[in-house]
């Protein structure tokens, strides 16, 4: 028997895929609960955080008001489940709280927020590619001084290897692709802030470009529909699985992913 489609694809659902299939499956089809992660919930934050300097005039998004945001942000999240859910003593939630300013503050090494002009934040986006459906958060869409549109996507993460550019890279057109398609306008620039180093990753989007980025998810989707037609998602073992929730699960570690139901009373 076929297994079930997914509804949509994001980026981060096509990375996912073609880092891991059987983990893509685990969680997006079987849609098994994941343990919470501290790098997630820290990015949750982060993002929230400059969510709300965004909020401000543009000459009060200072330093100052950006830690400010933090605190109002980690109050907000104060009872989320997904902060609970990490159980941090004391001492791991000042850690917590000391590397998400660490973050803040680096994000004044790669912008002047006060220079930024902001058109919409956390934008929920979406299109459709034949029988399937892009969708994509834009952290923030702002205009240049041209009046054209920048997409700017906050990374808390290690910035990604040379390995993976083309993944990284991925990213940026499959944003370009969703403001094109959504808004009737390419971008003339999109840029991933990476935090923790920090630096950017800035790229002009072309008509080529975004054509490139429909032809690749078309594909991975067929490849998508295929797996869930044979029911064959394959583990594709790498330093990914030190933090894959479904380890415990996976034939690649002795596992049985039949048993991996047994998530789903747990979470
Ligand atoms: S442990 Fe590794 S190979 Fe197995 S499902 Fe997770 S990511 Fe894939």
């Amino acid at each position: 028997m076929a297994l079930p489609l997914p509804t949509s694809l994001s980026p981060s659902k096509v990375a996912s895929f073609k880092d891991c299939a059987l983990a893509f499956r685990f969680s997006n089809i079987d849609r098994l609960p994941e343990a919470p992660s501290a790098a997630a919930t820290k990015g949750t934050l982060v993002h929230r955080a400059l969510e709300l300097l965004f909020c401000e005039p543009a000459p009060g998004r200072t330093l100052d008001a950006a830690l400010a945001c933090l605190e109002r942000a980690r109050t907000e999240m104060a009872t989320d489940p997904e902060l609970v859910g990490l159980g941090l003593d004391a001492a791991a939630e000042a850690a917590f709280a000391a590397d998400a300013e660490v973050l803040v503050r680096k994000y004044f090494a790669l912008e002047d927020p006060r220079t930024v002009h902001p058109i919409g934040m956390e934008l929920l986006m979406e299109a459709r590619v034949g029988s399937l459906t892009l969708r994509g958060i834009i952290d923030r869409l702002d205009l240049d001084a041209d009046g054209g549109l920048v997409v700017t996507d906050y990374k808390t993460g290690r910035v990604p290897g040379v390995a993976h550019e083309q993944s990284r890279l991925g990213g940026v057109h499959f944003y370009a692709f969703l403001c094109e398609r959504v808004l009737g306008r390419r971008p003339s620039r999109v840029q991933l802030l990476y935090l923790s180093q920090p630096v950017a990753i800035v790229a002009e989007p072309s008509a080529q470009s975004v054509r490139g980025l429909e032809q690749r998810t078309t594909a991975i989707w067929e490849a998508v529909e295929r797996a869930c037609a044979e029911e064959d998602f394959r583990p594709r073992p790498s330093e990914l699985c030190n933090w894959c929730s479904f380890r415990d699960y996976c034939p690649a570690f002795g596992g049985d992913p039949a048993r991996a139901r047994e998530l789903v009373g747990a979470g």
